[in-house]
């Protein structure tokens, strides 16, 4: 057996990757032919491949490392964790210390009485037990027709069979018979894309209304829950009008539907407050928790639940739970990761400090003449690639052309922007300074001057009609 190192070459790490490796999301013969680029270390903001190339990641991984890379405080916590206890399950009435610990850390800092925490591994694994979760608890309140899930079209929820069901990406719910039954899809609050000639907040609460139709429509009795993104993230970075979210709440308490706000990309500090129901004014039943939560550095997720929807629970032996619930690293690597990110004051320097600064910089991408639009919450934001900007218009060549393209040009120019069909996505790491915000944008402003470039001279500056 060989043995496979950081200090192969580049060619032939590729060549066993394509030989052998699976990539999620990927058309694994197109990335056969071109090689995966090969990560081999990082270090706050910046990540390094196998070339050398020193590269700023403005997605912080997969919207997940909000502590940045190479905090050996959490590699300690992990070993520390391993060598006391490696694994033990919360099955069969035991528990251990860091599963307790982190429970009681995540309850203090959730909003309202957001006070107890079913664990999972994933974003897509807590999705899955929020499912279970709100049919049982209406079940268990005498209710069992109340099934069905209301979510929003490019909604992303996760990627297992019942989270891609939640979600409203059709490219998925293509593949393998999706969605499951009792998921109804409304519109997105989505206003540059889809708000015609409505002001952002008459299109806000018409959107917000579709779910009220769809509860007319479905009947009180049918309706579980509605799911939603505090701001879509996976979608394109879509901010939702201002009067989108109050308007969903006061729906959800007339009809008593249960609100499920997934916060996998929200929480912990991304939109500039610990969770992003704060931000945007929403009070909800359940949050689905991930990503942000152990910074990426170990997998765990979780569904964050109300003390009244616990208590019904609780009346019944939920017969549901991972391998993995609360895994004992995982928990204690989360547990390290926010009290980094509270006693570091790292949200609050989000809020306060650099979030403003990357705002500013970030607006003035729209005056780029490929750019329709550039918003920003916190730190997630999104830029639209238009052919016409003044009409907020659509390119004729297929929906994503333009946006490769300048994912491309971000690559060359050692930035990590990720593209969502035509707009250009950003969610960085929480760490990142005033100064490497300015490199962001300068390679930003490059990435976009050598695509507008190609995009003329291919002549696909053109409107779709
Ligand atoms: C990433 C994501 C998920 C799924 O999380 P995984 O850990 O990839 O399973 C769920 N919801 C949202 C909003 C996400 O961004």
């Amino acid at each position: 057996m060989t043995l496979i190192t950081n200090h192969m070459p580049t060619a032939q790490l590729q060549a066993l990757d394509a030989a052998h490796h699976m990539h999620p999301f990927t058309q694994g013969d197109e990335l056969a032919a071109k090689g995966a680029r090969i990560i081999t270390r990082a270090k706050g903001v910046t990540l390094t491949d196998s070339e050398g190339h020193e590269i700023l990641d403005a997605m912080a991984g997969l919207w997940c490392v909000n502590i940045g890379y190479g905090r050996d405080e959490l590699a300690e916590a992990a070993a520390r964790q391993m060598k006391e206890l490696p694994y033990y399950n919360t099955f069969f009435q035991t528990t251990h210390v860091p599963a307790i610990a982190l429970a009681d850390k995540l309850a203090e800092l959730t909003p309202h009485d957001l006070n107890h925490v079913f664990y999972a591994g994933s974003g897509s694994e807590a999705n899955d037990t929020n499912i279970r979760l709100v049919r049982t608890y209406w079940a268990q309140k005498g209710k069992p027709t109340k099934k069905v899930i209301i979510s929003r079209k490019n909604a992303y929820h996760g990627s297992s069979v019942g989270s891609a069901s939640l979600g409203g990406m059709s490219a998925m719910h293509a593949q393998g018979g999706l969605p499951i039954p009792d998921v109804h899809h409304i519109n997105q609050p989505h206003w540059y894309g889809e708000g015609g000639d409505m002001t952002p907040e008459e299109f806000g609460l018409a959107r917000a209304r579709e779910l009220e139709d769809a509860i007319l429509e479905l009947g009180e009795d049918r309706v579980a829950a509605f799911i939603g993104e505090p701001v879509q993230g996976a979608g394109g970075v879509i901010i939702p009008p201002e009067t989108y979210w109050p308007e969903i709440q006061r729906i959800c308490d007339k009809y008593e539907i249960l609100l499920i706000a997934d916060e996998v990309i929200c929480g912990f500090g991304r939109t500039g407050t610990w969770f992003g129901s704060e931000s945007f004014g929403i009070k909800p039943h359940v949050m689905t928790i991930a990503k942000g939560l152990s910074s990426g550095y170990a997998p765990i997720g979780g569904s964050l639940v109300c003390d009244e929807v616990a208590e019904v629970i609780n009346g019944c032996e939920f017969a549901h739970g991972y391998t993995y619930s609360g895994h004992p690293v995982a928990c204690a690597v989360a547990l390290e990761n926010l009290r980094i990110l509270q006693e570091e004051g790292i949200v609050d320097r989000v809020a306060s400090d650099t979030a403003p600064y990357l705002k500013k910089k970030w607006e003035t991408l729209a005056d780029h003449p490929l750019v329709g639009e550039a918003r920003i919450a916190g730190m997630m934001g999104s830029i639209a690639l238009s052919p016409d900007k003044a009409n907020r218009a659509a390119f004729a060549a297929d929906p994503g052309t333009a946006g490769l393209i300048c994912r491309e040009a971000c690559f060359a120019n050692n930035l990590v922007m990720r593209h969502v069909g035509d707009r250009m996505v950003i969610s960085p790491p929480l760490v990142i300074t005033h100064e490497e915000i300015d490199t962001l944008i300068a390679r930003a402003g490059a990435a976009l001057d050598q695509a507008h470039a190609r995009l003329s001279d291919e002549g696909l500056m053109v409107a779709a009609s």
